[in-house]
């Protein structure tokens, strides 16, 4: 097929572009291999290319939160999620302590604060239960039981001040109702799934079908969860490079600190792409590369009138 051939020369387009650096606040992740680049993408028919260092694991880090945010509105309805999470862009870093003046919401679920917000509102008794009920949705959309690294998790709570910090700053808002360590441990559990390039496409096709998981026809959230999903990836997925990736690149995606991307094309495919190294906004230097070259080729661009 002329796929994996196409996306193996778009891969060695962006190999020479090594810009950034490994994310090293998690210790953990300082040990990855900067070299390390794979691109997949998933279609909702079942279809699944893929090509470079496409079965290499890695954690799926803050690409964790879109999926989170999904099982939080299917556990709680959108008004509850409302309640206590926006959905404004910040323009700020991922981690900023950025909440809303009036109401103390965190701006939007895909920064720490409202990630952590998000975490809090899925449904289970303590941070075990439900980083599990996370770990097991999203081994649905994956199609393959997926598992959390230990390493990675214990690495990034031994240095977890800031999120504790934005943790402890939420619960005395009243966003958090109960034990902040207890809330941000979940939330670092959430974020130490492991993942492919392969499995990050399989899980951003299932947003592009609306849901439901193209393998399998298993719906695992409904059409107006995606469709609310989706569109605060499409504000403020890349965080304070979200108007940059929404000009260059214009479709909603989530950028994670291991080196993960992934993009959604509404009904017509998921993307992902993985390589360690990081810009200045903490997302795949070269990742948000290859995402460039999809979106040009394949005419992938929202906002481009056909
Ligand atoms: N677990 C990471 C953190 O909270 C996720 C950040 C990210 O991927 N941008 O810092």
């Amino acid at each position: 097929s002329p796929i994996p051939e196409y996306m193996l020369e778009v891969l060695d387009d962006c190999r020479n572009t090594d810009g950034g650096t490994v994310a090293d606040y998690i210790p953990e992740l300082a040990r990855a291999n900067p070299e390390r680049l794979a691109v997949a993408i998933a279609t909702p028919e079942g279809a699944l290319y893929s090509a470079g260092d496409d079965e290499v694991e890695f954690s799926i880090q803050s690409i964790s939160k879109p999926f989170a945010y999904a099982l939080a509105l299917h556990d709680n309805g959108l008004e509850a999620v409302l309640a206590k999470i926006g959905v404004e862009p910040s323009g700020d870093a991922f981690n900023e302590i950025s909440l809303e003046d009036e109401t103390g919401r965190p701006r939007n679920p895909m920064i720490n604060a409202g990630a952590i917000a998000t975490h809090s509102l899925i449904h289970g008794g303590n941070w075990e239960e439900r980083a599990e009920r996370f770990r097991r949705r999203v081994s649905i959309l994956a199609d393959r039981e997926l598992q959390f690294d230990e390493a990675v998790f214990e690495s990034e709570m031994e240095t977890a001040h800031r999120n504790l910090a934005i943790g402890y700053m939420l619960r005395t808002v009243g966003i958090l109702e109960n034990d902040p360590i207890d809330i941000v441990r979940g939330y670092i559990r959430q974020c130490s799934l492991t993942v492919t390039t392969r499995d990050l496409a399989t899980m951003a096709a299932t947003l592009a079908n609306g849901g439901v998981q193209p393998q399998t026809g298993r719906r695992v959230f409904d059409d107006l969860t995606v469709r609310q999903v989706l569109s605060v990836m499409m504000t403020c997925g890349m965080y304070d490079a979200a108007g940059d990736w929404v000009t260059t690149v214009g479709i909603p995606a989530k950028s994670g600190v291991a080196g993960g991307v992934i993009g959604v094309l509404p009904g017509q495919v998921g993307i992902a792409a993985f390589s360690p190294r990081l810009d200045e906004h903490g997302n795949s230097t070269r990742g948000v590369k290859v995402f460039e070259r999809l979106s040009t080729d394949m005419g992938m661009h929202l906002m481009e009138v056909p």
